[in-house]
C-alpha cells in the first residue's frame, strides 16, 4: 500500500472531523439545499419550489443545516412570519465541494435525468472543469501523489459517519426514483460507501483488507462494493487464482473522484477539526508540504473561487 500507512491511533474511537463532515454533506437533499442557498436563495419558499421535496423532508433538512451550522436561520416579525435560511461561513466554504461534484459529474456521467450545462469561468471566460492542485506548490495532485498517514483523531472506526446522525430510510425515500446525482450518491449517501472509496483511494484491494479496515460484515461489504462496481467506480481484478479475484481497483472514473473527495476532507477539518489533532495527515510527495487541496481552472490555471465561477446555469429544476 504505497503511501499509506495502516496504523490506527490507539484509543477509543469517537467520532472525528470526517464523520461529521461526510455525514453532513452524504445526503442528495442537503447537496441540493447547499447548491441552491449559493446561488442566493434564502426563503423556504424559494427551495420548495425548485426542488419536488415534500414539506416534510425540506423543514427535516433545512433543520439539519441549522443545526450542523451551515445554515443560520433568521426570524422576521412581520405578517405573515417570514424566515430565512442564510449561509453561514462553513456553508459558503462547501462550494469547492459542489463544484468538484458538478465536474466530476459532467466529465463522467453521461445519462443524467437532468441537464448538466457547463460552468464558465469568470476570470477567463472560457468553460473550466475544475482541477485538484496543491495550494503550497500549485501542481496538479492525484491520490498517489500524496503520502497519507492517520493524525491522532484518525482511523477508520472514528471517520465512519455515525449511524443516529443519519436520517431515517422514510424520510430519504423523496430522493429513491428521482435521484440527481446517483453516481454520486453511490459513493457519498451511504456511510460505508465513502469509507470504502476512501480505503481504495488509499491502495486497499482485497476483500478480506476492507472487511479488516472497516470492520463491516462481509454481506454489506459486498453489497457496497457492487454498488460501486454498478456505477462504474470500482472493478473487480480479473485473475487466475481465487487471491486475484477478491481484488478490487478503482476505475478511472473512480479516481477522477479523488478531487471531491480531498476537498471533503479539507472542508471536514477545517469547520469540524478537534484541538486534538486532525483526522489525516497528507503529504504532497513533490513539495513536501502538508497537502491542502485547491481547485484551479483546466484553461487558464488560476485558482477558482467561489465569485469567479459562473453558476447560473445551475439554477434550473430539470
Ligand atoms: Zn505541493
Ligand atoms: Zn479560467
Amino acid at each position: 500500500m504505497r503511501g499509506y500507512s495502516s496504523d490506527e491511533p490507539a484509543g477509543p474511537s469517537t467520532p472525528n472531523a470526517l464523520s461529521r463532515g461526510f455525514g453532513v454533506l452524504g445526503d442528495e437533499w442537503t447537496l441540493f439545499l447547499l447548491r441552491f442557498a449559493l446561488l442566493g436563495c434564502r426563503r423556504y419558499t424559494e427551495f420548495s419550489t425548485r426542488m419536488p421535496i415534500s414539506h416534510a423532508v425540506l423543514s427535516g433538512r433545512l433543520d439539519t443545516l441549522v443545526r450542523s451550522g451551515l445554515m443560520a436561520r433568521h426570524e422576521y416579525q412581520q405578517r405573515p412570519p417570514r424566515a430565512e435560511y442564510v449561509l453561514t461561513d462553513s456553508g459558503r466554504a462547501t462550494w469547492p465541494i459542489l463544484t468538484a461534484i458538478w465536474g466530476w459529474e459532467r466529465t463522467w456521467v453521461h445519462e443524467h435525468s437532468y441537464e448538466t450545462p457547463p460552468m464558465r469561468h469568470i476570470t477567463c471566460g472560457q468553460e473550466t472543469t475544475p482541477v485538484l492542485t496543491c495550494r503550497e506548490c500549485h501542481r496538479p495532485v492525484a491520490v498517489q501523489d500524496l503520502d497519507t498517514a492517520w493524525g491522532p483523531t484518525g482511523g477508520w472506526r472514528s471517520s465512519v459517519p455515525e449511524v443516529a446522525t443519519r436520517r431515517r430510510s422514510s424520510t430519504r425515500g423523496a430522493a429513491v426514483g428521482h435521484t440527481f446525482y446517483p453516481d454520486t450518491m453511490a459513493i457519498f449517501g451511504n456511510r460505508w460507501s465513502w469509507a470504502l472509496m476512501g480505503a481504495a483511494l488509499l491502495g486497499v484491494r482485497r476483500f478480506s483488507e476492507f472487511e479488516a479496515a472497516l470492520g463491516l460484515p462481509p454481506s454489506l461489504l459486498s453489497g457496497r462494493l457492487s454498488t460501486l462496481r454498478e456505477h462504474g467506480i470500482i472493478e473487480q481484478v480479473t485473475g487466475e487464482s481465487a487471491a486475484e479475484r477478491s481484488e478490487y481497483r478503482l476505475t478511472a472514473k473512480g479516481l477522477a473522484f479523488f478531487p471531491v473527495i480531498a476537498m471533503t476532507i479539507g472542508w471536514s477539518e477545517r469547520w469540524f477539526g478537534s484541538d486534538e489533532g486532525p483526522a489525516l495527515i497528507q503529504t504532497h510527495r513533490a513539495c513536501g508540504a502538508r497537502f491542502a487541496g485547491e481547485l484551479t481552472c483546466d484553461q487558464c490555471g488560476e485558482p477558482l473561487r467561489g465569485t469567479s465561477i459562473d453558476l447560473s446555469a445551475l439554477d434550473s429544476t430539470s
